[in-house]
């Protein structure tokens, strides 16, 4: 067979392998995506557990709304569909109250419960996404997540960052300098009153991005939830469905999409990245594919570099300073519960009218004590089994089929996904099968629970639970280190150019023409096609890749100076 030759290749076909590629592709490259398993998506994925019901074993949300991706690729042609609904998120707190928080489509079910509970937080963080508007909060979340970070040998004043320069010229009001210093907690205590208001909003950030108790990130927790707000809506059928549209563009514009093809070599030559080797278990007949542009790592940094680069090819200082990189941060237990009936929290019918129950349930939401308990459980003194007390164990309840039919069959539900907050597989002081040998109990106690909160979820409601844990995550997708729905921390020193490592920051390698384009760089999480964006300025700007009219940049992308291409010419 002939040696198989293209622009670029790509590793990995998860969500930021397949929109590298749709990029490239359209920019005119030929382009391959290799991807191990059968499928490509990665953690986009959608199984059905039973026939008719359909689950997300990890992503579940749409985050990207805000993407100029899904304009410049134009995924509305290759399938992409968007439901949107009346209600995002609730709250539910072990003393009786529930509250709808709504959605951007239907701000008045916020408002009645803010009414009844608490009048004096009408004014609160709602506010800033009320006053920033829709292109005001495109802007922001732009310079936040779609925007490359600046070369390493650029300094600038924290304050003229892009996303502070957005935020004091559209939020002026409530601007002051301590912000820069904030962590989330303390914006919450400024301008949120309501305890179980305050859970919701600390939770909505954690599992979005940031976590709300790191300093100097308040911008980038409020940031993630504001993401989640933006977007109001998730694709029809679930995330897998965007998955879909992004390898239908790339397959449309061109590209070449291999499965079953695991790599298991960079080839490098003279220190250039030249093609890879494909591992011997491949399916594919060729296991040589030359790439004389580039090739793009899209999978995590450690998998890129301890294991597919040749340790000859690497300073060993920097080979323990990417085994350094630290994954501690919360991983999830993912529950799927298939059920009569959805839970009529306290019993009552009128909790969450069905017409507007929301898609997302925090519960049980009494008391900050309680996320901060969770916090030093995931993050550091865990010293024995995970507790199965109520304060261990605050849920997220995702209910998707109150909105797509596509998820259960008719007469029944899906609860799916409900995630816990767990330690890392590669933190936990009982080993990192610690939370599989616990599975059973934890879901014993999280279903006990849930029928603590809502006295319909009995064992004659609950039709099937499935469950995967942080290290079942990752054993099942490579890509998911530490089973993190963001990879590696959103914590300052994690953040932008220092992600994963400084050197490493805009998305360049010690090895010339090998580039990262995963979850552990910046922003990293989530499938927001961000770190394609981003990494396609670097590429316009080495002279590898020349869109057309198409591209738009970001408004503070700064080249760097010593740049051959694109933006230098
Ligand atoms: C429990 C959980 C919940 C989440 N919830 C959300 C959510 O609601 N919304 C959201 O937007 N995001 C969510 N995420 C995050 C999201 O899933 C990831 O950020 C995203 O999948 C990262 O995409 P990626 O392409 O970088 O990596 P991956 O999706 O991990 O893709 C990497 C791909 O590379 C392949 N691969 C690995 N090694 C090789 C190799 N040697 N050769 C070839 N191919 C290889 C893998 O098979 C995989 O397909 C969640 C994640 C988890 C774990």
């Amino acid at each position: 067979m002939r040696d198989e030759r293209f622009d670029v290749v790509v590793i990995g076909g998860g969500h930021n392998g397949s929109t590298i590629a749709a990029y490239l592709a359209k920019s005119g490259l030929s382009t391959c995506v290799l991807e191990a398993r059968p499928e490509c998506g990665g953690g986009q994925e959608n199984t059905e557990v039973r026939p008719g019901f359909r689950i997300d074993p990890h992503a579940t949300y749409l985050y990207g709304g805000a993407a100029p991706g899904f304009d410049q690729l134009e995924l509305w042609k290759y399938g992409m569909r968007m439901v949107y609904y009346p209600s995002m998120a609730g709250l539910v707190t072990l003393d009786g109250q529930a509250a709808n928080m709504g959605s951007r489509w239907r701000p008045d079910l916020a408002e009645q419960s803010l009414a009844r509970y608490s009048p004096e937080d009408q004014g609160g963080t709602g506010r800033i996404f009320d006053e920033l508007g829709e292109q005001g909060s495109r802007e922001l979340l732009r310079a936040l997540f779609w925007t490359p970070p600046l070369p390493s040998q650029l300094e600038m004043d924290p304050v003229d960052m892009p996303w502070w320069k957005v935020f004091r010229e559209r939020l002026p009001q409530f601007w002051f300098d301590q912000l820069l210093d904030m962590n989330y907690l303390d914006f919450l205590d400024e301008f949120v009153h309501w305890e179980p208001l305050k859970v919701l909003s600390a939770i909505g950030a954690w599992y979005c991005g940031a976590h709300p108790a790191w300093d100097g990130m308040m911008l980038q927790a409020l940031g993630g939830t504001l993401l989640f707000n933006y977007a109001s809506g998730a694709p029809r059928g679930g995330m897998h469905t965007y998955a879909h549209a992004i390898v239908r563009c790339a397959l449309a514009h061109g590209a070449r999409i291999i499965t079953n093809a695991p790599v298991g070599e960079v080839i490098i030559r003279d220190g250039r990245a030249v093609g890879v080797r494909l591992a011997d278990d491949a399916a594919f007949g060729e296991k040589t594919i030359w790439a004389d542009k580039a090739v793009i790592s899209a999978i995590d940094v450690q998998h890129t570099f301890l294991n597919v680069i040749g340790q000859r090819h690497l300073d060993p200082s920097f080979r323990q300073r990417i085994s350094d990189i630290s994954l501690k941060g919360g991983s999830l237990f993912v529950m799927s519960v298939i059920c009569r009936e959805l839970p009529r929290y306290h019993g009552r019918a009128d909790a969450f009218p069905d017409e507007v129950y929301p898609s997302c349930v925090v519960a049980p939401a009494d008391s900050l004590e309680w996320v901060r308990i969770q916090t030093r459980d995931s993050y550091s003194t865990r010293t024995g089994p995970v507790s199965l007390q109520p304060e261990h164990l605050t849920m997220m309840i995702c209910t998707h089929d109150v909105y797509d039919s596509t998820r259960a069959v008719e007469g029944f539900h899906v609860l799916s996904p409900i995630y816990l907050e767990m330690p890392p597989p590669e933190y936990d002081v009982n080993g990192p099968d610690g939370v599989n040998r616990q599975k059973d109990e934890i879901t014993k106690a999280a279903l006990g629970l849930l029928e603590q909160l809502a006295p319909n979820m009995t064992g004659e409601n609950i039709v099937d639970v499935f469950v995967n844990t942080p290290q079942d995550s990752e054993f099942r997708n490579t890509g998911l280190v530490g089973g993190n729905w963001y990879g590696i921390r959103h914590s300052e020193d994690q953040w932008f150019g220092n992600r994963p490592l400084p050197e490493l920051g805009r998305y360049r390698t010690p090895i010339e023409g090998l580039y990262l384009c995963n979850q552990t760089s910046h922003p990293g999480g989530l499938c927001l096609m961000a770190v394609p964006y981003n990494l396609m300025h670097v590429l316009i700007e080495d002279g590898i890749a020349d869109p057309g009219s198409w591209w738009y940049p970001s408004p503070f992308y700064v080249p760097d100076p010593s740049a051959k291409g694109g933006y230098a010419s």
